[in-house]
């Protein structure tokens, strides 16, 4: 069994506790390695630098799923260099993706909820597990007011879906403002798409800006209902 599923009781986070704060309790409930999932969005940007002194102490991944924008190429570029960073690149199985487009095209998952899942689970859900592997936990940039779907999101969570390895949110009950503050005050390289509309950023052909008033995830497979629109990467 799991380290963190044997010992694991999770303490009560106040939303007045920093994310530094949150990163630390977290630390604190089980030994051994933890690993950080970073997009490129505003949020993970931020993530990296209010846990800056910390990098020594975990690792960064990615992951490619070969369908990204340009634009989040040049922020993990950029932010690459100012915090001197190595990044996990994880890809997906290339075997998966070739049979994928031959048998079913480019464009499959436009044409129904399963096949969207399909191409979502081999080019991020399973990428996602060998990114893990070896882990006690994992860091993200979740917040609760990103979406429908994630407004009762924890700061820290037994990860069901991934081995049970604990889950460490320290965005999770930031705002907007607090997130946007951060950003401009520290000069910090922000993908150019989210002055674009693009508050939430995922695989090109599967993300379009929204309009003012609408959740912040509603360009993210724009043509399903709401309560599909997350890609299996946070599961719970
Ligand atoms: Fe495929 Fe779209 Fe999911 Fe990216 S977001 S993995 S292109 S379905």
């Amino acid at each position: 069994m799991n380290t963190a599923k044997r010992m694991m009781t999770l303490p009560e986070i106040q939303a007045n506790n920093s994310p530094e704060d949150i990163y630390l309790r977290g630390r604190e409930l089980v030994i051994g390695r933890f690993t950080l999932a970073c997009s490129f969005s505003v949020e993970d940007v931020v993530l990296i630098d209010l846990l800056k002194a910390h990098l020594h102490d975990i690792t960064i991944f990615a992951i490619d799923t070969g369908r990204l924008n340009e634009e989040t190429y040049e922020v993990a570029e950029d932010l690459t260099q100012r915090y001197g960073l190595k990044i996990d690149w994880y890809f997906p199985r290339s075997e998966a993706v070739e049979r994928l487009e031959r048998e079913k095209g480019l464009f499959s998952f436009r044409e129904s909820v399963e096949n969207r899942k399909e191409c979502c689970h081999i080019r991020k859900v399973e990428p996602l597990q060998r990114a893990l592997r070896g882990y006690v936990g994992w860091i993200t940039g979740l917040r609760r007011a990103q979406s429908v779907t994630r407004v009762d999101q924890h700061p820290l969570e037994i990860d069901q879906t991934n081995n049970g390895i604990l889950k460490i949110n320290p965005l999770t009950f930031w705002s907007d403002d607090q997130v946007w503050t951060h950003a401009e005050q520290r000069r910090l390289p922000i993908n150019k798409l989210h002055k674009l509309g693009y508050p939430s950023i995922g695989c090109a052909p599967c993300t379009r800006a929204v309009q003012p008033g609408e959740d912040q995830r509603a360009g993210r497979w724009w043509w399903e209902s709401t309560e599909h629109r997350e890609c299996g990467l946070h599961r719970r």
